[in-house]
């Protein structure tokens, strides 16, 4: 837990960090005592004391998850949700003052929990840790016919600036495959912000020699750094999958300043039926 109420306060209190070994708060879910742990090796965050018997399963959080919800004011981070149905509370990793719920997921998460918060939250967004995946997506990127560019006709209007759009067309071969099937939208990010932008040059002239299909664009190295892919929901799973590049700086810009990325009732979803080769498709989402 990064963020715990003061002693004394209620849930409407502002909520403060762990700053210092010692320090006691209240957890925001429960309202337990919690204690601070600020040790030379651990991210600074609040606990539980043993035998507690919170709502909330808290879980540790990875450097990646930190520097993800840091890049939203810390009163839209961890913010407790309870379930009238079924008593439930769960706790969203940012939510944004549009109600637009981000959560952020750096280790594997079960079909069934993953269904589960789609339906709770229903306006959420994933940002999934696919930092293990970098490799084997400079490999796809560098067969003919996969990362086709597409052309697609929105009917919602995006916020946030799109750097282009392909077709993806072995996406089990690239993001792992437990997101491709995901109800809502799933961003990948296959870089850590901080992660170093000189790979090796040879690689991508590899990827322009294998694949000439691919635009100069897609091979520089910062470009693939810096950039998130947005993969749509698809109405059916014989559809192709979508990516959207978006530049990750665009992307918390875009939603710091205007709480969504499109406007505004946007309908996420493919709904293309005739079958035309990739290049000619045309998406409405
Ligand atoms: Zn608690």
């Amino acid at each position: 837990m990064l963020l715990a109420l003061p002693l004394n306060s209620n849930a409407d209190n502002q909520k403060i960090r762990a700053t210092k070994s010692g320090q006691r708060g209240l957890c925001p879910a429960c309202m337990q005592e919690v204690y601070s742990r600020c040790g030379k090796y651990r991210i600074k965050h609040w606990a539980h004391f043993p035998n507690c018997n919170c709502v909330v399963q808290w879980k540790p959080e990875t450097p990646w998850h930190r520097q993800w919800k840091s890049e939203f004011p810390d009163e839209w981070q961890e913010v407790v949700h309870h379930d009238e149905k079924t008593g439930e509370k769960h706790v969203a990793d940012v939510k944004l003052p549009t109600n637009l719920v981000l959560e952020f997921q750096h280790s594997s998460i079960s079909e069934g929990e993953l269904q589960s918060r789609n339906n709770f939250y229903k306006n959420l967004f994933w940002v999934v840790d696919a930092r293990s995946s970098f490799e084997n997506f400079l490999k796809e990127m560098s067969l003919p016919d996969n990362f086709v560019k597409a052309k697609i006709k929105m009917k919602a209007v995006p916020l946030v600036p799109i750097r282009d759009c392909c077709i993806i067309s072995n996406p089990e071969k690239v993001f792992p495959k437990r997101w491709l099937n995901c109800t809502v939208p799933v961003i990948f990010d296959l870089s850590g912000k901080e992660d170093s932008c000189d790979d090796n040059v040879e690689t991508l002239d590899k990827i322009k020699t294998l694949n000439p299909k691919i635009s100069d664009f897609y091979t520089s190295i910062l470009f693939i750094r810096q950039t998130l892919w947005l993969l749509l929901p698809r109405a059916n799973q014989q559809d192709p999958v979508m990516a959207l590049a978006i530049h990750r700086n665009d992307f918390v810009e875009t939603l710091r300043s205007k709480g969504q990325l499109f406007a505004p009732f946007a309908i996420l979803s493919l709904s293309e039926k005739k079958v035309l080769p990739p290049i000619r498709r045309k998406f409405h989402f």
